[in-house]
C-alpha cells in the first residue's frame, strides 16, 4: 500500500480519517463537549456489532434506530424526543446518510422552539435559529456517497407535502468526523455501487456548475479522479481496504465541493425519492447520463478536462459519456428508472417539483418544469437519444 491512508484534515471541519479510527470515538465526543450523547442510526444498523461497540463504549449514551431511507419530519419528532427525554447533550450521527442527515436535525432541532419547516433553505431563514440551541454532533459514516458529514445541511421528506426540504445551518457541520474504511466492507456491492456514484455526481455536477469557485473545482476533479480508479475496486472486492479509504474521503470531497452548487440530476432525483421512496444514489446514478446529454452543449470544454483528469482512452463529451455508461453498466446500474419501479405517470408533477428544487440553480444552463418533466421520461423510458440537448 502506497500510503497509510491516514491523516487528520481540518477541511472542510475535523476529519480523522484512517482504518479503526471508530476507536477514537470516545474522544471525538468528549472534544465536542458531550456527556450524554444520543446515537442516531439507521433501521438497519441498530444490530449491527458497529453499533452495539459504539453504544459501549460511550458512558451515558442511548440508541435511536427508527430511521429509514429518505428520512422524514416524523423520524426526526421521535429523535427529538428520545433527545429530550434522556436530557442528552448532542448526537452521534452514524450511519448511511438518512441517518446523518436524520442525526443533524436531531441536533439542530434539540433547542429551538419554532418548526421545522421554518428553517427550509430559503433566503435568510436559517438566522431564525437560536445558535445555543443547537447540540454538537460526530458524524461516522457506513457508506461513500452522500457526504452529509461533512455538509451543514440535512434533506428531510415532509411527508404532508411528499417534498424534499433542505434544512440548513451552519452551525450543522459536524464538529468531528470519524473516516474509517473499515466499518464500509460490509457493505453490499450494489449499495457501493449506488453510493459511490452519488458522490461521483456530487463532484461532476458541482464542476460544471456555473460561477467562479476554483477551490471547489479542484476538490471535485480530484474527487472524480479516485472515484474512477477506487470505485470499481471497492466494487469487485469490498475488503480492499485503500479503496474503501479513497472512497470515503471521495465522498467527503463530492459534498465539500457542491456548496458551488449542484444540477439537473439532483434536481430530478429529489422528487423521484419524495414519491417513489427510490434509492438517493442510484436514482442519481440512473438519471445521470439523461441530464448529461441534455447539457451537452454547454459542458464541453469541462468534459474535456475531466477526460483528461480521468485519462479516459477518448477525451471530450463523448469519450466521458461512453465512460459513464460503461461504469454505471459494469457496477449493475440499471439503465431506465422504470426499471426500478418508477412510472411516468407523475412526470408533470416531477418536472415542476425538480424546477424548484434548489439543484436546478446549479445547472449549467437553465432549465425549467418542461425540460426537466422531458429528461425525466426519457429516463423513466431509458431512451438517451430521445433528450434534446440544449443549445
Ligand atoms: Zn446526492
Amino acid at each position: 500500500m502506497s500510503t497509510t491512508l491516514r491523516g487528520n484534515w481540518n477541511y472542510p471541519t475535523t476529519i480523522w480519517a484512517g482504518p479503526g479510527r471508530i476507536t477514537e470515538l470516545g474522544a471525538a465526543c468528549a472534544q465536542a463537549g458531550m456527556r450524554r450523547p444520543l446515537i442516531v442510526t439507521d433501521e438497519g444498523l441498530i444490530h449491527a456489532p458497529m453499533i452495539k461497540s459504539a453504544l459501549a463504549a460511550l458512558k451515558g449514551a442511548a440508541l435511536f434506530g427508527a430511521v429509514r431511507g429518505n428520512p422524514a419530519s416524523s423520524h426526526v419528532e421521535a429523535g427529538l424526543q428520545v433527545f429530550r427525554a434522556g436530557e442528552h447533550d448532542g448526537v452521534v450521527a452514524f450511519g448511511g446518510g438518512s441517518a446523518l442527515d436524520a442525526g443533524k436535525a436531531v441536533a439542530f432541532m434539540s433547542g429551538q422552539s419554532r418548526p421545522l419547516w421554518d428553517f427550509e433553505d430559503v433566503g435568510d431563514w436559517w438566522t431564525r435559529a437560536d445558535p445555543s440551541g443547537i447540540a454538537p454532533v460526530v458524524a461516522v459514516p457506513t457508506t461513500a456517497g452522500t457526504g452529509s458529514e461533512v455538509g451543514r445541511a440535512s434533506v428531510i421528506l415532509n411527508e404532508a407535502t411528499h417534498q424534499k426540504k433542505i434544512i440548513f445551518h451552519p452551525l450543522m457541520m459536524p464538529r468531528i468526523v470519524i473516516l474509517d474504511a473499515e466499518l464500509t466492507v460490509g457493505l453490499p456491492r450494489n449499495v457501493t455501487a449506488a453510493t459511490g456514484i452519488d458522490a461521483f455526481v456530487h463532484c461532476f455536477e458541482a464542476f460544471c456548475a456555473p460561477g467562479f469557485h476554483p477551490l471547489a473545482d479542484g476538490v471535485a476533479l480530484e474527487g472524480m479522479r479516485l472515484i474512477h480508479q477506487f470505485l470499481p475496486r471497492a466494487c469487485a472486492d469490498g475488503r480492499d481496504i485503500e479503496a474503501r479509504a479513497q472512497m470515503l474521503a471521495a465522498a467527503s470531497m463530492g459534498a465539500t465541493a457542491f456548496q458551488k452548487g449542484l444540477g439537473g440530476v439532483h434536481a430530478i432525483a429529489h422528487p423521484v425519492g419524495s414519491w417513489f421512496n427510490t434509492h438517493h444514489g442510484l436514482t442519481n446514478a440512473i438519471i445521470l447520463p439523461y441530464v448529461m446529454t441534455y447539457n451537452r452543449h454547454a459542458i464541453g470544454e469541462k468534459a474535456e478536462v475531466i477526460s483528461r483528469v480521468l485519462n479516459l482512452p477518448a477525451p471530450g463529451f463523448d469519450g466521458f459519456i461512453a465512460w459513464v455508461l460503461e461504469m454505471r453498466r459494469d457496477l449493475g446500474i440499471p439503465h431506465s428508472l422504470a426499471e426500478i419501479g418508477v412510472s411516468a405517470d407523475k412526470a408533470t408533477i416531477i418536472g415542476s417539483e425538480a424546477a424548484i428544487d434548489p439543484s436546478a440553480g446549479g445547472n449549467p444552463i437553465p432549465v425549467n418544469a418542461a425540460q426537466l418533466e422531458h429528461i425525466f421520461r426519457a429516463a423513466v423510458a431509458g431512451r438517451i437519444e430521445t433528450v434534446v440537448s440544449a443549445t
